[in-house]
C-alpha cells in the first residue's frame, strides 16, 4: 500500500482554519455525467491569467474537435481549441462568466453534432521527451491550473526549470464546499492523475511527488493509493479537514513542513504546486495528445433540483448544466461560479463555462439568509481562524477608516482571501470583503502611480530631446556660419593675391 511517511505530519497540530458544513453529498455520490453536447459553445478569448487568445479562424470556418481556433499571445498566455466539431459561428462580444456581467470578446462555435476529433498527435511514451518537450506541449494544448487559478501550466512548468524544485505538491484538498469534481475525478479517473502528476515531475525534476487528500473522501484517497501503488516517488497523504487546506501556502506547510515567506513563492522553498485536475489535463495534453476542451464542473446548491457532476465541453453555457440536473426548484437567491467560499457571483446563468469553472452554485434563500452586520465585540476568532496568522479585526478597522496603506503593515497582501475569518465573525462582518476592496483599491492607485511614473519619464525623456535637438541645431548653424566666414576670407585672400 502507498501511504505517507510523513512521519511529522502526525505530530502537527493546526490552529488556523473552519469547519464549514461541507453540503457536497449527494452530487459527490454520484459518477460523472456527461453533458449532452449544446447546440452552440461560446468560447471567451480570455479565461486564463495573462493576454488573451488571438483568434486565428474566420466565420463561416468549418472546424474539428481539439483544432487550434485562437492561439496565446506573449509569454503568459493560453491557446483555445474547439470543444466540438462544426462551423464558426460568430467572433464577437459575449456575456462573461464575471460578478460584473459585461460582455468579452469570444468565438461562438455551432456545433454540427458529429464531435469528430482532429487529428491527435500522442508523443508514445511521455517520459521519453525532454522536459522542454513536455513544457511545449503542455503550452500547446492550452492546459491551464483547473483549480480556478487559470495560471498557464507551462508557464511554471518552465518555472521548475529555472529554479531547483525538489517537491510537486499535488492539491488533491478540494476544502471548499458543494464542490467535488476533483473528488470525482480521483475516485473515477485516477490513473490519469497519478500519471499526469509523474510527468510533471519528469518535466521539472522534482525529486517527490506529495499528494493531499481530505481525510473526509475515503474513496478517492484509496483511488489514488492504488494507482500510485507501483510508482514509489508518488506519496498520497491524508491531511486533516480543514478550510482552507486547498490553499497552496496551507497545504505546502500540511505536507512538507515548510513555511512560504510572506510576499513569497512556492518555488522559493523548493516546491511546486499543481491541481489534481491540471495533473488529469496534462496526462491527456502529454499523454494522449488531447487539448484541454471540456472538465468536471459540481452543479450544485439548494436551488438545484438534482445536484451532481457533469463532464461538460468548455463555452457550454451554465444554465444547460443546470437544466441537465432537473433545473431549478426555486429561484436561486444567488448564483455563485466555484466555491461558496472563495468563488465570485453571478448576475446569470447565461454564460460559459471556461477552463478555471470548477462549480456553479445555484443557492436558496434558506442558504443566503441576510445577516445583519453589528460592530466588534474583539473576540478574536477571526485571528484564530486566520491560516495566514494576520490580524483581520485590526486590518478591517483601519480599511474602515480609510487607511488602507496602513493595513498593508498589518500583511493585507497576505490575505488569500479564503474568507474563514468572515466566516467565523459572530458580529457578521463582512471582513473579507473590506479586504478584496482595499486590495483592489491599492492595485489601481499603484497603476495609477506607475502611469504617472510613464508619464513623467516620457516627459523627461521629450524635454531632454528637445534640448539635445536644439543644441545640435545650433552647433550646426555655427558650423555653417564659420564655414561661410572661412570661404568668404578665401575669396578676399584670392581677390588680394590677384
Ligand atoms: S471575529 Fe468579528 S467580532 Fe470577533 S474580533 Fe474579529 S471582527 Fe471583531
Ligand atoms: S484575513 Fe484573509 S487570509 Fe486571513 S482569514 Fe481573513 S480572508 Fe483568510
Amino acid at each position: 500500500m502507498n501511504s505517507p511517511s510523513i512521519g511529522w505530519l502526525k505530530r502537527v497540530s493546526l490552529r488556523w482554519g473552519v469547519h464549514p458544513e461541507s453540503r457536497k453529498r449527494p452530487a459527490a455520490d454520484l459518477p460523472v455525467a456527461v453533458l449532452p453536447l449544446p447546440a452552440r459553445l461560446h468560447l471567451p478569448l480570455l479565461q486564463h491569467i495573462g493576454a488573451p487568445a488571438k483568434p486565428v479562424v474566420t466565420v463561416g470556418q468549418r472546424v474539428r474537435k481539439g483544432e487550434l481556433i485562437a492561439q496565446s499571445q506573449g509569454n503568459i498566455s493560453a491557446p483555445l481549441h474547439a470543444p466540438t466539431s462544426g462551423r464558426i459561428a460568430a467572433i464577437a462580444d459575449f456575456p462573461a462568466p464575471h460578478p460584473s456581467g459585461l460582455s468579452a470578446p469570444a468565438i461562438t462555435i455551432e456545433a454540427d453534432g458529429e464531435d469528430r476529433w482532429t487529428e491527435l498527435d500522442p508523443p508514445g511514451d511521455p517520459f521519453a521527451l525532454s522536459p522542454q518537450e513536455v513544457a511545449a506541449r503542455v503550452a500547446a494544448a492550452g492546459v491551464v491550473g483547473m483549480g480556478g487559478a487559470t495560471f498557464p501550466s507551462s508557464v511554471k512548468l518552465a518555472l521548475g526549470r529555472r529554479v531547483a524544485v525538489g517537491t510537486l505538491v499535488v492539491n488533491g484538498g478540494e476544502c471548499e464546499p458543494y464542490l467535488s469534481c476533483d473528488d470525482r475525478l480521483m475516485r473515477e479517473r485516477a490513473a490519469g492523475a497519478v500519471d499526469g502528476m509523474r510527468i510533471i515531475r519528469h518535466a521539472i525534476g522534482a525529486r517527490e511527488i506529495l499528494c493531499g487528500i481530505e481525510d473526509n473522501k475515503p474513496e478517492a484517497l484509496a483511488a489514488m493509493r492504488a494507482a500510485a501503488e507501483p510508482f514509489a516517488e508518488v506519496k498520497i497523504v491524508a491531511v486533516p479537514s480543514r478550510y482552507p487546506m486547498g490553499s497552496d501556502k496551507q497545504l505546502i506547510q500540511v505536507l512538507t513542513g515548510k513555511e512560504v515567506p510572506a510576499d513569497g513563492r512556492a518555488a522559493d522553498v523548493g516546491v511546486l504546486v499543481h491541481n489534481v485536475g491540471t495533473a488529469h489535463a496534462v496526462h491527456r495534453a502529454v499523454r494522449l495528445g488531447q487539448p484541454l476542451v471540456s472538465r468536471i464542473v459540481t452543479v450544485n446548491g439548494g436551488a438545484v433540483a438534482a445536484p451532481r457532476n457533469l463532464e461538460v465541453p468548455v463555452g457550454a453555457l451554465l444554465s444547460e448544466l443546470v437544466e441537465a440536473c432537473g433545473g431549478c426548484v426555486e429561484a436561486p437567491a444567488r448564483l455563485v461560479m466555484g466555491g461558496p467560499m472563495m468563488g465570485h457571483p453571478l448576475l446569470s446563468l447565461d454564460v460559459p463555462v471556461i477552463k478555471g469553472t470548477s462549480g456553479i452554485l445555484a443557492l436558496s434563500r434558506a442558504e443566503v439568509e441576510q445577516r445583519r452586520e453589528a460592530p466588534c465585540i474583539r473576540c478574536a476568532r477571526c485571528v484564530g481562524a486566520c491560516p495566514m496568522n494576520l490580524l483581520p479585526l485590526e486590518m478591517s478597522a483601519l480599511i474602515r477608516a480609510g487607511e488602507a496603506e496602513a493595513a498593508v503593515d498589518w500583511g493585507l497582501k497576505d490575505c488569500i482571501a479564503c474568507g474563514s475569518c468572515s466566516y467565523v465573525c459572530p458580529a457578521h462582518i463582512p471582513l473579507v470583503h473590506y479586504f478584496d476592496h482595499a486590495k483592489g483599491e491599492l492595485a489601481a492607485r499603484e497603476r495609477a502611480k506607475m502611469k504617472q511614473e510613464a508619464t513623467r519619464q516620457l516627459a523627461e525623456q521629450r524635454s531632454l530631446r528637445m534640448a539635445r535637438e536644439a543644441q545640435e541645431k545650433a552647433e550646426a548653424a555655427a558650423r555653417r556660419k564659420a564655414e561661410r566666414e572661412r570661404a568668404k576670407a578665401a575669396k578676399v585672400a584670392a581677390e588680394a593675391a590677384a
